[in-house]
């Protein structure tokens, strides 16, 4: 018996919930809601890049403050919206939230898409219905020495909890066997090197180019807008799909947009 959430009332992992319209990957346009939960395996930093965008989920996690019932209700309040966008932070951390999510969509008809860096397989009783895949390679890597968005030094250790998890193959494959459809969304920072990878490993895991989804590294308006045009090159020569992050563009580092 897989675990579930029993009490809708208690507090949850979960950091934000709002409606907003997904602005990456294959379901781009449509509106949803996005359920952000706290916590990673990682602790992705891209040198130029910066640090993981939603750093107060992962290398300085906030605690939950939503509750199941939170999510019901933001349902009942747009009973429009029939996509949900499980994100993070690593949403796989916490399998009974998942599982919970999946038996609320089945009956409302709700069509999830969950974003994962792929460092852990996670079971449901109903498959979720989209995967949406962005494995970490060597650029996410911390240095050591930088320093982190609340003041902290790169050390080893820090640099050993981001890699213990990280292209955990085994676990995406069986995410993919398991649950519904998938889309392969890796991070691209404009370089010969980090491309390779991203090809090497598409190879690997036997993706066909339709289902990838090629999105420009950066967390910010500027960065992104010098980005897009690099990426909308290269994906036309390589017959990748691009995918933008519309949503910075729109409100830059604005949260919960
Ligand atoms: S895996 Fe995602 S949420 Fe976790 S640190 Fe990396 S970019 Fe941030």
């Amino acid at each position: 018996m897989r675990k579930r959430i029993e009490d809708y009332n208690k507090t949850l992992p979960i950091l934000e919930v709002y409606r907003c319209v997904q602005s990456e990957g294959s379901r781009i346009g449509r509106p949803t809601i996005a359920v952000r939960t706290t916590g990673c395996t990682h602790r992705c930093y891209f040198g130029e890049g910066g640090w993981c965008d939603s750093w107060y989920t992962s290398i300085h996690p906030e605690k939950g403050i939503f509750t199941f019932n939170d999510i019901i209700k933001i349902y009942d309040e747009n009973p429009h919206v029939k996509e949900m966008m499980l994100t993070g932070g690593s949403p796989t951390m916490h399998p009974a939230l998942i599982n919970e999510i999946t038996h609320f969509a089945h009956e409302r008809n709700i069509i999830i898409t969950i974003e994962t860096e792929g460092s852990a397989f996670v079971e449901t009783d109903y498959p979720i219905n989209l995967l949406s895949i962005s494995p970490k390679f060597s650029n996410s890597v911390p240095v050591e020495g930088a320093v982190t968005p609340a003041g902290k030094i790169v050390d080893e250790k820090f640099i050993k909890i981001h890699n213990r998890k990280r292209l955990n193959t085994e676990a995406i494959k069986q995410m993919i066997k398991f649950h519904s459809d998938y889309h392969y969304k890796p991070v691209w920072d404009g370089t010969k090197g980090n491309l390779k990878e991203i090809e090497d490993y598409r190879i690997e895991l036997d993706i066909p180019k339709t289902k990838t989804f090629i999105m420009p590294a950066g967390d910010n308006r500027e960065q992104l807008i010098k980005m897009y045009p690099i990426v909308f090159n290269m994906c036309a020569e390589h017959g990748y799909n691009m995918t933008g992050r519309d949503h910075i563009i729109a409100f830059n580092q604005e949260r919960m947009v």
